[in-house]
């Protein structure tokens, strides 16, 4: 693919650069997750059964973990992890400023209160040194963001996590390839929550999962996924003879189907490979945009990995000339899907109104959220794909 860019001829009108739209976030679906569906739906069996525990068990040897269960969203694994850590009202839990919604969402419905902490610039992860100043003696545990797939500083979080006695709930909605020094994301709190939302890099449609490092753990995630009844349904139905269950706990409706695992099994197994394409859009976007009035993501440190899952650029709004929404706008015009991660926590009118925040509290989550856009990023983009994207946006930036 050709990363540099001819500026010889831009239009003044800006009209599409291509026929279809490119769907920010598009997921690559292929044969293989077609059949499975397929041989799913004809076996008849389509809720948790023998395909989930197989995702299960590739997850564990994909993240070298000892526990994984499969759930039906990234929010349920959260969810999930906050109540195995038996937050009491009143207690705290700290997160970035710089996330999705459903985040803090979870912690509140935990029934636990959220406590934001500002972003480092570079990284757009929670900046540690700015915790203890927010730590209080309510304070439980740290709920870090592995922002774009780019590691946290878990060795900073873990020692003001030991140090204080709190736990640590990793999001690694954007970081299944993520390594921080050698060690998994994931892998590295007491929880790992996993994403396999449409636009995430391994999907099942809706889905997700949850590492944990105890069987105690393991076993009460379960439970609470599926109302607290002592048995799954393949347990209860699957095996020929009727079994009774019983309700240990008010549980939710949080697991996994077999149709679901049946895509994701597959799309597991081209993890590596779709990060490998991921990572040469990545770099060629960096060449292509390298003299343009915009800061580029970094690299994650050698010893750590980058999972490549947003490409997130800053605008430099006086240099540019154009604001940030006046770029997406410039940019679906020519038929390119962008997209915005994230305004920060405090722009949203709830969050404002029960909280009493205000966006100025957290000034780097503020200023990112407004500057920043996301282009397509997904391994089925072909070299055409990934052209149009860099000439649409130098397009739309030419004043
Ligand atoms: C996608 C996402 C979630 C939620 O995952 P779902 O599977 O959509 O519930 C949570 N946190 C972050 C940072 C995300 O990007």
């Amino acid at each position: 693919m050709t990363c540099a860019s001819d500026e010889t001829h831009i239009p003044a009108d800006l009209g599409p650069i291509r026929e279809s739209f490119l769907v920010f976030g598009a997921p690559t679906i292929l044969a293989p997750e077609m059949e499975e569906v397929a041989a799913t739906l004809q076996g008849g069996w389509l809720g948790t059964g023998p395909r989930v525990r197989h995702m299960e068990q590739a997850f564990r040897e994909y993240k070298g973990a000892p526990f994984a269960a499969g759930l039906n969203s990234g929010t349920a694994a959260l969810h999930l992890s906050l109540l195995v850590t038996d937050l009491k009202p009143g207690d705290e839990v700290i997160t970035t400023a710089m996330t999705f919604c459903a985040t803090v969402n979870a912690i509140l419905h935990a029934g636990a209160t959220p406590v934001l902490v500002d972003i480092e610039p570079h990284s757009l992860n929670i900046d540690p040194a700015q915790i203890e100043a927010r730590l209080t003696e309510r304070t439980r545990a740290i709920l870090p963001v592995h922002f774009a797939g780019y590691p946290c500083r878990m060795d900073a979080l873990l020692k003001l996590a030991h140090r204080h006695g709190l736990h640590v709930i990793e999001d690694c909605a954007h970081a299944i390839e993520t390594e921080f020094q050698g060690q998994r994301a994931g892998t590295m709190g007491d929880f790992g929550c996993f994403s396999f939302y449409a636009t995430k890099n391994v999907t099942t449609g809706e889905g997700g999962m949850v590492l944990s490092r105890t069987e105690e753990h393991d076993q009460r995630l379960r439970l609470l996924s599926l109302h607290g009844l002592s048995r799954d349904a393949w347990n209860r139905f699957g095996k020929g003879h009727y079994r009774h269950y019983q309700v240990l706990e008010a549980g939710f409706k949080y697991n996994m189907m077999d149709l679901q695992a049946a895509i994701g099994l597959h799309q597991l197994a081209r993890v590596e490979e779709n990060w490998l394409r991921r990572k040469a859009i990545w770099q060629c976007y960096q060449e292509a945009f390298a003299d343009l009035p915009v800061t580029l993501p970094v690299e994650a440190p050698n010893d750590c990995r980058h999972a490549y899952h947003l490409y997130t650029i800053r605008l430099d709004q006086e240099r540019c000339g154009w604001s940030r929404d006046e770029i997406l706008e410039r940019m679906n015009r020519q038929n390119i899907g962008v997209g915005v991660h994230y305004l920060s926590i405090p722009e949203h009118p709830f969050y404002r109104e029960r909280f009493g925040w205000s966006p100025d509290d957290w000034p780097v989550a503020r200023d990112t959220g407004r500057r920043t856009l996301s282009l397509p990023l997904t391994p089925g983009m072909h070299d055409t794909d990934v052209e149009q994207v860099v000439e649409a946006l130098r397009r739309a930036m030419h004043k």
